[in-house]
């Protein structure tokens, strides 16, 4: 079995755990460069990007992480994770350092406030079987995608939210997957057992 970090400085770092083993890897928090670097594979969950980046640093992980970034090390991020994984991300703060592991401009807490939280059933390219449950809390769109980004999710058009049909919600760009919603709050373990085929090489 692959061993998979979960980044454990902020967020929903339980639930990715839990996930993460259920689909089918050893999960193993990280907190420090030496956790890092004996993972085959990471996860970056959920929560509030402006800490985790201020905690990336506390903690000395930012220089780590993005060499093995840049390196290839595979990465899944939800919400919070996909902003930091994201190239650039508007209305974020001016210091919010970004781990530009995929070409994509992410909107924070883009889909407003009278839909801060919404659930959806998505088509998501890669996961077999029926829609996937997606629940969404403050979170990101994806507003620019380059060349070498699979889109794998979007937005189905739905009267309410016209502002956020067809956006952009999980993307994957090598072995870099990404989503702005929470697949570790719902018990279905299919987007996990993506990353893990991708961390395999089987994906
Ligand atoms: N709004 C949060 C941020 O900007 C993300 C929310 C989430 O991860 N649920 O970091």
């Amino acid at each position: 079995r692959p061993v998979l970090g979960v980044l454990a400085l902020q967020g929903d770092v339980a639930e990715h755990l839990a996930m993460t083993e259920r689909a089918g890897a050893v999960a193993v928090p990280v907190r420090r460069a030496a956790e890092l670097s004996e993972v085959d594979g990471l996860v970056l969950p959920g929560g509030e990007s402006t800490t985790m980046s201020r905690l990336l640093e506390t903690f000395e992980l930012l220089e780590p992480l993005r060499e093995r970034l840049r390196a290839g090390l595979p990465a899944f991020g939800s919400c919070a994770g996909m902003i930091l994984l994201a190239r650039q991300a508007l209305d974020g703060r001016p210091d919010q350092h970004q781990l530009d592991a995929l070409d994509i401009v992410v909107r924070r807490n883009a889909f407003g406030r009278q839909v801060d939280s919404f659930e959806e059933d998505l088509e998501f390219t890669g996961v077999d079987g029926p829609p996937l449950h997606a629940v969404f809390i403050r979170a990101p769109w994806v507003e620019k995608a380059g060349q070498e980004v699979e889109v794998l999710a979007r937005v189905p058009e739905a009267p309410g939210h016209q502002d956020a049909a067809a956006r952009i919600v999980a993307v994957r760009q090598g072995m870099v997957l990404a989503t702005a919603f929470h697949p570790e709050l719902t018990g279905d373990e299919r987007v996990h057992r993506l990353f893990v085929r991708i961390v395999r090489g089987q994906a």
